[in-house]
């Protein structure tokens, strides 16, 4: 495939650390010397003869064909987050759920069974329960803290777990490398949904995942501008989902790749921040009166708190909480905020507050959600970077209203 030249061995990469492979890592300047990534806005790309055409259409000489499943600028973030997540390969998709949607339908089939966390983002379930069945592929659905229950539903058609960790919003955790070691005991696979962390705090692949799955969206632009995804995996996994894309198109902008290239720069910075604001928050939140329980696994009430001080370099920026009342009291909490957003999107640098039974998980049905443990008193609040005293105060004033 034509989006797969090597750019480590000319610029001594191999031996960068991730702080500086998310700034300099996957670019080579082009002859104009230019110091920021350029954004290649162009749809096709002109060859020198028809037989030049042919030999590039073919794969016979390597290059972009088409914007549609080769990019330069989109192959910049490319090799930049698979140098950061540690795997062979990336590609990017026009959301998370355009990576996901690539993944599952480019290499699934009829008869083909996965397992997944019972606890996801609502547009994960959605799409796992409502269209695979479709397509012949079955379902079954876990509890992610418990890998025992899993075991009995991982059989010789199983072709792949999926997890999330730590899940939107409850911030459950899974254990990557025993979901990697029951995958890989029957001949599957492990994808990982990365979006709470970032590579910034948790590595799968190291962890023994054999596939990342990413919602750019999110921490990776940082600022919530584009919506935009990737996979990361083997070389062979990629260069079949790059030929999937190539007949499919939910392909990555140009322009949004520039802006998530962008964000990587900052993301370990950012992420570290993220961190030390939520921290902060968790505690204050969980000896007020007016909240019921926090979920934030760098509190010692999590259940996985061990766990995520062993697979994760920080707890994360992420945390629920349940405020002591139902749905009316939940609204009054988000109603009265003043600095924080009242917003689905998280892994912004402005806070945003949500109610994920009405809003990010409102599709789900009010079975699938008790299940999930998702109630009416829950509010997930993704922390930003403002002043932390700004965001305490706010939350304050607004808990004097419930
Ligand atoms: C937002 C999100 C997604 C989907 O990403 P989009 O870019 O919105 O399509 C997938 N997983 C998690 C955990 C998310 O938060």
């Amino acid at each position: 495939m034509s989006n797969k030249h090597s750019q480590k061995s000319k610029s001594g990469a191999d031996s960068w650390a991730d702080e500086t492979l998310a700034i300099r890592g996957g670019f080579e300047r082009s002859q104009y010397g230019e110091h920021s990534e350029p954004i290649m806005a162009t749809s096709s790309y002109v060859y020198g003869s028809a037989a030049e055409a042919a030999a590039r259409f073919s794969g016979e000489t390597s290059g972009p064909i088409y914007s549609r499943f080769t990019n330069p600028t989109v192959q910049i973030f490319e090799h930049r987050l698979a140098a950061l997540e540690g795997g062979e390969a990336c590609i990017g998709a026009a959301s998370g759920m355009a990576a996901t949607a690539t993944l599952l339908l480019g290499t699934l089939r009829q008869g083909d069974e996965i397992v997944a966390t019972r606890n996801m983002f609502g547009s994960t379930v959605n799409l796992f329960k409502n269209f695979l069945p479709r397509y012949g592929i079955t379902v079954h659905w876990a509890d992610g803290l418990d890998v025992e229950s899993w075991v009995p539903l991982v059989t010789s058609k199983t072709k792949l777990l999926y997890v999330e960790t730590p899940t939107n919003p409850l911030t459950e955790l899974a254990d990557i490398r025993a979901f990697a070691d029951l995958a890989h005991a029957h001949g599957a696979v492990l994808a990982v949904d990365n979006c709470f962390c970032t590579p910034a705090l948790q590595k799968p692949l190291a962890l023994g995942a054999d596939i990342v799955v990413h919602s750019a969206t999110k921490y990776l632009d940082g600022q919530g501008r584009c919506v935009g995804g990737a996979v990361v995996g083997s070389q062979e996994l990629i260069d079949t989902l790059t030929s999937f894309m190539r007949s499919a198109g939910p392909c990555m902008s140009p322009f949004n790749a520039w802006v998530f290239i962008k964000g990587l720069e900052t993301l370990n910075l950012r992420m570290q921040q993220h961190c030390a604001n939520a921290a902060e928050l968790a505690v204050f939140l969980e000896s007020h009166p007016a909240i019921r329980h926090v979920y934030y696994p760098g509190l010692d009430s999590h259940p996985s708190a061990e766990l995520a001080k062993r697979q994760q370099k920080l707890p994360g920026g992420i945390l629920s909480m349940e405020v002591d009342g139902d749905k009316a009291a939940a609204w009054r909490l988000i109603d009265a905020v003043k600095l924080c957003s009242i917003t689905g999107n998280l892994g912004d640098a402005r806070t945003t507050i949500t109610h994920p039974a009405t809003t990010t998980h409102g599709r789900m049905t009010a079975e699938d959600r008790s299940l999930a443990g998702i109630g009416d008193g829950l509010i997930r609040l993704a922390v930003g970077l403002e002043d932390l005293d700004d965001i305490r105060n706010d939350l304050e004033q607004a808990l004097d209203k419930v």
